[in-house]
């Protein structure tokens, strides 16, 4: 519950609330496309994989990819929904140049599965999303819009890749239980975390792989689910999301408080601009006559294979946080980094079972290793977790810096080297030489007087500048609990010196 304060700040003063639902597509990890066995894959040459039932030509007749279906079952029971033992396809027309056949094969009335939730974690304002249902349907194809006259064309305008037609999604609808802009963009992650865990979508995002559609509307508190709204087409970011929903709510408050009459009306989110541009509005709202699809039978999934599918769906995204937190005592704002996706969850398990110091790997891996990705096979970490566990060992017995630690973690990468083998070397050895590591104190002094006076006096939040001014001196190869021992010994020296030079 949040409090009624709370509900005020959030609502504004004009004492209206939010309203939002989702409609999130997501494409299912097969090799082939929903209904023909075109491939699937992101990136292909335009207009590569294509065949005449894809591109919807005359007595061409689709075939439900078996794959497909026991995606969208996972997808479902990883959701909490209820796989229904029969759901049927239909036909959504529409006119539209990425989408050849002039309808998409779609599920309508008997969708795949009802109902379902998906928790967020706490933000303004919602906490359970409860979903409606989910069903499944093939993508449409994708316009190119050309940015410049291309030399051997007259014309400046939009050509049209067709092979992402016919690609497998499902569509997941929630309940306009949604209170804030902030709680969309969480709902968003959360079910893009869910279903790659499941294993049932990679979640590119940058590739489409997910994409929604997010309705919104005012309401006075308490009020029913008001009738007219807003819907934005096709957000592919977390960050467009959420952008578009405040610039919506923002528009529709402007326009009630003017006391202007809001209409339904489609949208599009425009982020270079930051507005959002009108599509369609209430009178042009399109009618889709959906009709039964004749080519296609109603799907029966036998109970016995839904169960087989539920029963190994594996580790989902909240268990594992839960885990993480309870078991191995990782702080909860890193848990949530952690599992953003799949593969640095999957990495930072494999490094606690290496055996690095939970909370130590998590710190190590969200501030150094991530800006490393990328750099490995299939854009994954170059290193694998046991080379990083050692490097964090050999920190923690040594108690190299974190500077050090940078350094040889770049030349690990580099050299494919392991961090013993590195440190080992005489350029890195740790400085234990005191006269050493005081000799660069006492210089540090000199360059600072000032400072130092200020030290003294009790500002004791320089104490972290000086050890990071001698830790530069040493090239990194000091131990840094060493160096706050000498500094506080020269600090009272100095001081004492001082006291003698005034007297
Ligand atoms: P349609 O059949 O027109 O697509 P639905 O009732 O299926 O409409 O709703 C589609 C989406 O819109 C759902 O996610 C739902 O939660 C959301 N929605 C419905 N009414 C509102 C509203 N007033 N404000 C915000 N979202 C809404
Ligand atoms: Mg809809
Ligand atoms: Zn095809």
């Amino acid at each position: 519950m949040i409090s009624p304060d709370a509900a005020r700040k959030r609502d504004g003063a004009d004492g209206m609330e939010v309203v939002i639902g989702l409609e999130l597509h997501a494409q299912l990890r097969t090799r082939t496309k929903l209904f023909c066995a075109c491939r699937a894959e992101f990136g292909a040459r335009p207009n590569r994989h294509l065949c005449p039932i894809c591109l919807g030509l005359p007595g061409a007749l689709p075939v439900v990819n078996r794959r497909a279906v026991a995606l969208g079952v996972r997808a479902a029971l990883a959701l909490g929904a209820q796989v229904r033992p029969r759901s049927a396809w239909a036909r959504k027309h529409y006119f539209y140049p990425d989408l050849p056949k002039g309808y998409q094969i779609t599920q309508y009335e008997e969708p795949l599965a009802v109902g379902g939730v998906v928790d967020l974690p706490r933000v303004e304002g919602s906490e359970r999303v409860e979903l409606e249902r989910l069903h499944l349907e093939e993508d449409a194809g994708r316009l190119l819009h050309s940015t410049r006259a291309s030399a051997s064309s007259e014309a400046v305008g939009s050509r049209v890749d067709f092979n992402r037609c016919g690609v497998p999604l499902i569509e997941i609808v929630t309940r306009p239980d949604l209170r804030s802009a902030p709680a969309a963009g969480s709902c968003m992650r959360r079910v893009k975390q869910i279903l790659e865990h499941a294993g049932v979508s990679a979640g590119r995002l940058e590739q489409g792989g997910l994409r929604c559609d997010a309705n919104v509307s005012l309401r006075r508190r308490g009020r029913t689910v008001p009738a007219v709204r807003s819907e934005i087409k096709n957000l592919n970011s977390y960050r467009h999301l959420v952008r578009a929903l405040e610039a919506e709510t923002r528009r529709q408050r402007a326009m009630m408080r003017r006391g202007a009459r809001l209409v339904s009306a489609t949208l599009l989110w425009d982020e270079r601009a930051g507005a959002v541009r009108m599509m369609r509005s209430k009178e042009e709202m399109a009618d889709y006559r959906y009709l039964p699809e004749p080519d296609l039978p109603p799907l029966r999934l036998p109970p016995d294979w839904v169960a087989r599918i539920g029963a190994d769906l594996g580790e989902t995204p909240d268990a594992r946080r839960a885990r993480w937190e309870q078991e191995l005592g990782v702080r909860r704002a890193d848990a949530e980094r952690l599992s953003a996706d799949l593969a640095l969850a999957d990495y930072f398990d494999a490094l606690v079972r290496c055996g690095a110091d939970p909370q130590r790997g998590a710190d190590f891996l969200l501030s150094e290793l991530l800006a490393w990705r990328g750099r490995g096979e299939e854009g994954g970490f170059p290193l694998a977790p046991d080379a990083v566990a050692e490097l964090l060992r050999l920190q923690r017995e040594r108690s190299v810096s974190a500077r050090l630690t940078k350094q040889v973690l770049a030349e690990m990468v580099r050299t494919g080297t392991r961090a013993e083998r590195l440190l080992a070397r005489s350029r890195w050895q740790p400085i234990r030489d005191p006269k050493q590591v005081r000799a660069w104190v006492v210089d540090v002094f000199r360059a600072h007087p000032r400072l130092v006076a200020e030290l003294a006096a009790g500002r004791d939040a320089l104490l972290r500048f000086f050890v990071g001014e001698v830790m530069k001196r040493s090239a990194g190869r000091a131990d840094p609990q060493r160096v706050r021992e000498l500094l506080a010994q020269e600090l009272r020296q100095w001081a004492s010196a001082d006291r003698e030079g005034e007297r």
